[in-house]
């Protein structure tokens, strides 16, 4: 089979134009070699959490490997087989376990048996899905897709320290069935959750009264949670709004130095964002979307923005099945189309 190419240099330049071709990789069985992996991040190449990833795929679809070692500007992958089972994975530092869960999950909900994954890493990373974003944001709309996926935390796991673990159980189906998902009905409910492990409770106390405080919200809404349950210390502030559709999750982490009213602010306007669109999706689920439904073959949502990370998402995946995108600007969001049939990728 050709091998595809892909330059890790183009537009975002970051580590998710590596996962999105090892997934893709896995679900189609075409083989792909990526050189300036990361090109356009400080410390270039693959980093554990990538090289993690790597390994991961290449277990589960029995792939071969070239240049599969730390700070690898380059990779060669192959895929086998896909085999649903038992794995476990560690990325063995703070790096993000949630986006290794990803990188496999697309081939394993089509494998031809069920699978059982235990991942080991940071589980509440910045820049990368927390682990209640997967389950309450992400895994309910892949479900709808058609196979059923269940996670469970069980420590937590944050920057630096990393060391979280989480379950996951996969019933994959035969085939994924797209959706389309129009403007967000009512909102439900509303909730902000202050997590501390290892930290005085007075760090979530004063985020979730900020959250409050910004966005107007009764004091019913907050939550505390005081957890031991971590190798090091951390802090996550999470905003999660229900709607009909779906329930989103917008986060911001304590970091030293930084006050606590400052890092809920940065949650709360992203928040604030997309409470003023009647979009389904905030931009980071916008983004995760594209490839599950490029991989039913079409589907549609609204989004409230579709970042560059997004842009750079949609021309790997075009690259490795024949869809296309199509964004187009409306009152108060953006649709997405996904459709099959090869066309000119958008933003690209
Ligand atoms: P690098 O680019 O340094 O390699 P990376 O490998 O961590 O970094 P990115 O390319 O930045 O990866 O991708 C990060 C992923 O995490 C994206 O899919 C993005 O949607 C997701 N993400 C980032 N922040 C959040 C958040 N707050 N909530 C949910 N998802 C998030």
């Amino acid at each position: 089979m050709a091998m595809i190419r892909i330059d890790g240099s183009f537009g975002e330049g970051g580590g998710q134009i590596l996962r999105t071709s090892l997934s893709l990789s896995l679900a189609t069985g075409k083989p792909f070699r990526i050189e300036n992996i990361r090109a356009k991040r400080d410390r270039p190449g693959l980093l554990r959490q990538h090289l993690t990833a790597v390994l991961a795929a290449a277990e589960v679809g029995g792939a071969e490997l070239e240049g599969a070692t730390l700070g690898s500007p380059a990779l060669t992958f192959a895929p086998g087989k896909v085999r649903g089972g038992e794995y476990r994975f560690a990325v063995g530092t703070a790096g993000s376990g949630t986006l290794v869960f990803q990188t496999v999950l697309p081939a394993l909900i089509l494998a031809d048996s069920p699978s059982r994954i235990v991942i080991e890493g940071g589980t509440h990373n910045p820049a990368a899905p927390p682990f209640d974003f997967l389950e309450r944001t992400f895994l309910p709309l892949v479900e709808r897709m058609g196979p059923k996926v269940r996670v469970r935390l069980e420590r937590y796991g944050f920057f630096p320290k990393g060391g979280g673990r989480f379950c996951a159980e996969i019933e994959p189906a035969k085939t994924l069935t797209g959706f389309h998902l129009g403007e967000r009905g009512e909102i439900i409910s509303c909730r902000v959750t202050g997590v501390v492990a290892n930290l005085p409770r007075h760090i979530a106390q004063r985020e979730v009264e900020t959250v409050a405080r910004l966005l107007n919200w009764g004091r019913e809404c907050l939550t505390i949670e005081e957890t031991r349950n971590s190798p090091g210390p951390g802090n996550v502030v999470m905003i999660e709004i229900a709607s009909d559709e779906v329930t989103e999750i917008f986060s911001a982490f304590g970091k030293l130095g930084v006050p606590a009213e400052t890092v809920a602010s940065h949650a709360a306007s992203e928040a604030r964002e997309y409470l003023a669109s009647r979009a389904v999706a905030g931009e980071h689920l916008a983004d995760q979307l594209l490839l599950p439904l490029a991989l039913a073959g079409g589907g549609s949502f609204t989004a409230t923005k579709i970042n560059r990370h997004a842009h750079t998402n949609m021309a790997v995946i075009a690259q490795f099945l024949p869809v296309h995108f199509e964004t187009r600007k409306e009152d108060s969001f953006i649709r997405v189309w996904v459709a099959e049939g090869t066309g000119k990728p958008s933003g690209t």
